[in-house]
C-alpha cells in the first residue's frame, strides 16, 4: 500500500503490544515526514505523486539503493536506528558523488509483522528505523516525499533519492584523464574495522530474547563503531567540489577503494596508481580494510595537477593518494605502490555477509 491518499495524520496512542496496521503506520510516517521540507519539493506525501519543481537550468540526479536483511544489515548486529540511517546514507552518498543537492527521498519498506509491534514502554522496530532515517534526513534537509509499505517475510528497504545539480555540472565517473591526481576525503577502513568489532560483540553477547537482538554498544566503543553504524555521506564536500569546478571525476566509496577506483578507471578508460604510504587509513583499520573494506562512504575524486585542492573541505580532511595513468594493454587497471615495489591491485571490495 503506497503511503499517501488522504490519510489524516493523527495517530492513536498504541496500546500494550499493539500490532500496528498499515494505515496507522502510514499515517505515522506521513506525520513525521511533514516535519521535513525543501524548496524544490512542491508537494510531498498526500497525493498520487509527489511534485518536484527543479530550478531553471538544473538537472535532477536520481539514485536507488536496496537494503536487505542478511545482505546489507543484520537484525542481530545492527540497531534499527543504524539500519534506517545506513539505508538513507547510501543514497545520499551517491548524490554527494555527483555533486548534487538532495531534494527528496522516497522510501519503500517491507517488514515482517512482528517488527511493527510496539508497547507503551517500547517503540517498535519500524519506529526506531524511522528515527534513524529521519534524523539523517533532517541533517541534510532532505524531505521524505513518498514511498510504499508492505508486509514481507524479510525486512527490506528501498530508498530512492532525488538531487539537483546545475545543468552540465554533475561530477561523473567518466572524465578522469591521465596526469590527473587522485584524492579521497576522510579516513578509509573505519567501517570495516567497526563491522569486525560489531561481529565480535554480537558473537559474545548472550541472547536476550528469542528474536534476533543486536548487542548493546558499550560507550567506549561508540566512536570505533560510528563509521559502520552511522556513516556520514559527504554531501557538503561533493557540493563544494561541484561548485568550485575543481574535480574532473568522482565516485563514492561504497564497495571499497580497490573496487570503486576500478569502476572509475573503467568508465574513464584510464588506469591508476595509488601509493600505500599516502593512504589515510582509519586508526582502527588495517591497510587491507582501507583498500577493500567498503561502506566508508567517502568521496574518491580526481583533479588536474594544477587544481588547488584544499587540505580540508567543509571540515573533512582531503588526502592525495595517487594519480591517473593512460590505460595500456600490459598495465593493470590499478597499481599499488608499496615499499616492496609495484603490484596490481585487484578489485576485491568486501562482500558483506555473503
Ligand atoms: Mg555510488
Amino acid at each position: 500500500m503506497p503511503y499517501p491518499q488522504n490519510m489524516h495524520s493523527s495517530r492513536p496512542a498504541p496500546k500494550a503490544d499493539t500490532n500496528q496496521g498499515e494505515l496507522a503506520i502510514l499515517s505515522q510516517i506521513r506525520a513525521r515526514a511533514a516535519q521535513t521540507a525543501s524548496t524544490s519539493l512542491r508537494l510531498g506525501i498526500g497525493d498520487d505523486c509527489a511534485l518536484i519543481r527543479p530550478r531553471l537550468n538544473e538537472e535532477l540526479a536520481i539514485t536507488t539503493d536496496l537494503s536487505i536483511a542478511g545482505r546489507h544489515f543484520r537484525l542481530d548486529w545492527h540497531q534499527p536506528e543504524s539500519i534506517g540511517h545506513r539505508a538513507l546514507a547510501r543514497g545520499l552518498s551517491d548524490l554527494a558523488a555527483m555533486g548534487a543537492l538532495p531534494v527528496a527521498a522516497f522510501l519503500s519498506i517491507g517488514l515482517p509483522r512482528e517488527l511493527t509491534t510496539s508497547s507503551e514502554r517500547r517503540a517498535s522496530w519500524h519506529q526506531r528505523f524511522l528515527d534513524g532515517l529521519l534524523a539523517l534526513a533532517a541533517a541534510h534537509k532532505t524531505p521524505l516525499a513518498g514511498g510504499d509499505l508492505s508486509e514481507s517475510p524479510i525486512p527490506l528497504a528501498d530508498i530512492v533519492l532525488i538531487g539537483s545539480v546545475p545543468r552540465g555540472k554533475a561530477l561523473l565517473r567518466s572524465s578522469a584523464r591521465p596526469g590527473h591526481l587522485l584524492y579521497v576525503t576522510g579516513a578509509l577502513g573505519g567501517s570495516a574495522a567497526g563491522l569486525a568489532c560489531l561481529a565480535e560483540l554480537a558473537h559474545s553477547a548472550k541472547p536476550r530474547s528469542a528474536r534476533p537482538t543486536p548487542p548493546r554498544i558499550p560507550r567506549k566503543l561508540e566512536a570505533l563503531l560510528a563509521p559502520q553504524l552511522y556513516p556520514q555521506p559527504r554531501i557538503a564536500q561533493g557540493l563544494w567540489l561541484q561548485r568550485h569546478g575543481l574535480a574532473s571525476a568522482a565516485i563514492d566509496l561504497s564497495d571499497g577503494l580497490s573496487t570503486d577506483l576500478t569502476h572509475l578507471c573503467e568508465e574513464s578508460k584510464v588506469a591508476a596508481e595509488i601509493d600505500a604510504s599516502m593512504l589515510p587509513i582509519h586508526q582502527a583499520a588495517t591497510q587491507s580494510q582501507a583498500l577493500h573494506g567498503g561502506e566508508d562512504y567517502e568521496l574518491l575524486f580526481t583533479a588536474p595537477a594544477a587544481a588547488r585542492i584544499p587540505k580540508k573541505i567543509a571540515g573533512v580532511p582531503v588526502t592525495r593518494i595517487g594519480r591517473i595513468l593512460p590505460a595500456r594493454a600490459n598495465r593493470p587497471t590499478v597499481t599499488l605502490i608499496t615499499p616492496q615495489g609495484r603490484e596490481p591491485l585487484q578489485a576485491r571490495g568486501w562482500e558483506h555477509f555473503s
